[in-house]
C-alpha cells in the first residue's frame, strides 16, 4: 500500500490494462477508483474512458460528499457506486467495478458463485447481490454500498461485480478471483456436479500461522 499519488495512478493504468486484457470489460465499461488517503477524496475514472488506455487526465477527483473538484470534467456515471461504497466502508482503499463474462452467466442461471479453492476462500468466501437497478442510479449505488458491508465484492445482476480492497492490488485480486470462482461454478455446473465445495471444516481457517 502507498499514499503516494502519482503511486496510485500507476496502480489504476496498470490495472485498467490488465482488466482488459483479461477480458474482463468490453470496450470502455467498467470503472475504477482509488481513495487517496488521509484526505476526503477519491479518483474515479471519467465517463467513457477506455480502461486499457488510461492516462492520469482521464481520472476525476471527487469529494467523498459527490463533489467534483479537479481532473476529467466527467467523472463515470457509476461515480456514485464508489462514492456510497467508500462511506460506508472506511477500510476500502480502492474499488474495480467490472462486467465479467462468467460472474453474469452464473447469475442468470440462477447458480450462486461457489467459492472452492483455497484462492476463492482467501480473497473473497462470499460475495453479496444486488438486483437490476439502473446504471448510475442511487439505487444501484445505496444497494451496492449496504451489501459491502458484509462483502468485498458484489454482484450486480445483469451488470457486473464491484471488488473492494485495501488497495488497488487487492481490489483486483478479488475482482480477478470472484470472475474465477464465477468460472469454475459454471464449469461444474455444464458437468452436473452439485455438491463440490470447499472443506467445511477449513473454511475461516485456511491459513497455518
Ligand atoms: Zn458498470
Amino acid at each position: 500500500m502507498t499514499d503516494d499519488r502519482d503511486t496510485l495512478i500507476a496502480e489504476l493504468v496498470d490495472a485498467g490494462r490488465h482488466v482488459v486484457d483479461r477480458g474482463l470489460v468490453q470496450a470502455s465499461g467498467g470503472n475504477l477508483s482509488v481513495r487517496l488517503p488521509g484526505t476526503d477524496r477519491f479518483l474515479v475514472t471519467g465517463s467513457g474512458t477506455w480502461l486499457d488506455r488510461l492516462t492520469p487526465q482521464d481520472l476525476a477527483e471527487m469529494t467523498l460528499d459527490g463533489e467534483r473538484r479537479a481532473g476529467a470534467d466527467r467523472p463515470s456515471v457509476e461515480w456514485r457506486l464508489h462514492q456510497r461504497t467508500y462511506a460506508v466502508r472506511p477500510d476500502v482503499g480502492a474499488i474495480v467495478h467490472l462486467h465479467p463474462q462468467h460472474v453474469l452467466l452464473v447469475d442468470m442461471l440462477g447458480v450462486p458463485i461457489r467459492f472452492t479453492t483455497l484462492d476463492h476462500q482467501y480473497y473473497l468466501g462470499s460475495a453479496g447481490w444486488v438486483p437490476f437497478l439502473p446504471s448510475g442510479s442511487d439505487e444501484v449505488a445505496d444497494a451496492a454500498a449496504e451489501a459491502a458491508r458484509d462483502h468485498d465484492a458484489v454482484v450486480l445482476a445483469h451488470h457486473g461485480c464491484s471488488a473492494l480492497g485495501d488497495s488497488v492490488s487487492m481490489a483486483l485480486r478479488r475482482a480477478l478471483n470472484l470472475e474465477e470462482a464465477a468460472t469454475m461454478t459454471y464449469r461444474l455446473h455444464v458437468a452436473g456436479n452439485t455438491t463440490a465445495d470447499f472443506p467445511q471444516k477449513w473454511k475461516g481457517n485456511i491459513l497455518s500461522v
